[in-house]
């Protein structure tokens, strides 16, 4: 069974993304816990959460359906160590929002070194960040994103999120989440050769780790390192990787769900995914 859904708003209350990715259509979704602008959010009241199970209950949301996403601010792998420890903080806080909703996945990027430190210890400290965080909570699996390269990034490689997966101690609560814009703008030919780069990814991260899909067409060329989400259709992946993505059977189970730029059209492009699944 194929999941697909979109990046849903959670204004007025988180319990209004199920609602709100009931009325596309969707059999997934994702949303923020809290606002992805800020450091602090108020805790979320007993109320909330009991509505938000309620409505994922009512329109057949069970966890593996949801991923939600973290704070941009969160940097695990930040150079300095008062400004990582913030970000563990706000991350962990993260963690415990979605064990509160009874989600079972947070999809995060990795980080950056900001141009400070090398790669790989960036990487060491992020590792070290998500081993730290895993440890306060329980249930939640972390869910690293693979990124476009943009700016100082880490995450763009395969490479880099098996160096990762490889570093964190419980290997049942990490995985990836794999987002075809990122991939793309990274250097990986989603649209050129779809099953090289899903060959590599089986082999360098392995499926058994792949705990959610963005789809995303890239307005950024092949390889040109820049974070530009597109419509289906209408950048430079194009519609066959997305068809060749509905139709692949390694992908299954997990949440698929549109970060694109256009929510006016979120259902029509979820019935289109859902008719490619179907013909498979
Ligand atoms: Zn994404
Ligand atoms: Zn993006």
């Amino acid at each position: 069974m194929k999941y697909i859904g979109a990046h849903v708003s959670a204004a007025g209350g988180v319990e209004n993304a199920p609602l709100r990715a009931h009325e596309i259509g969707a059999t997934a979704f994702a949303l923020f816990t809290k606002n992805q602008r800020q450091w602090v959010a108020k805790p979320l009241t007993q109320k909330s959460i009991e509505a938000f199970k309620a409505n994922c209950e009512r329109y057949g949301y069970s966890s593996k359906q949801i991923l939600p996403h973290d704070s941009y601010l969160i940097n695990l792998g930040h150079p300095e160590i008062d400004k990582r420890q913030k970000s563990l903080d706000a991350f962990i806080d993260e963690l415990q929002r979605c064990e509160q909703l009874g989600i079972t996945l947070l999809n995060f990027h990795p980080g950056s070194h900001l141009r400070e430190i090398p790669e790989e210890q960036c990487l060491d400290y992020i590792a070290e960040s998500i081993n730290f965080a895993l440890e306060q909570t329980q249930g939640v699996t972390a869910v690293i994103e693979n990124t476009a390269g943009q700016g100082s990034n880490l995450g763009y490689r395969h490479e880099q999120l098996a160096y990762l997966i490889d570093k964190v101690e419980d290997k049942s609560r990490v995985g990836v989440c794999f987002d075809t814009c990122h991939a793309f703008a990274a250097g990986y030919d989603l649209k050129g050769d779809y099953e090289g780069v899903m060959r590599d990814f089986g082999e360098v991260v392995g499926f058994e780790y792949l705990k959610g899909v963005h789809l995303n067409d890239s307005k950024a060329k092949l390889g040109q390192k820049l974070d530009r989400h597109h419509s289906l259709g209408e950048g430079e992946i194009g519609w066959e990787a997305f068809k060749k993505l509905m139709q692949d059977p390694r992908i299954d189970e997990i949440p698929m769900i549109l970060e694109t730029i256009n929510p006016d059209i979120w259902d029509q492009e979820i019935q289109t995914l859902k008719d490619f699944a179907q013909q498979a």
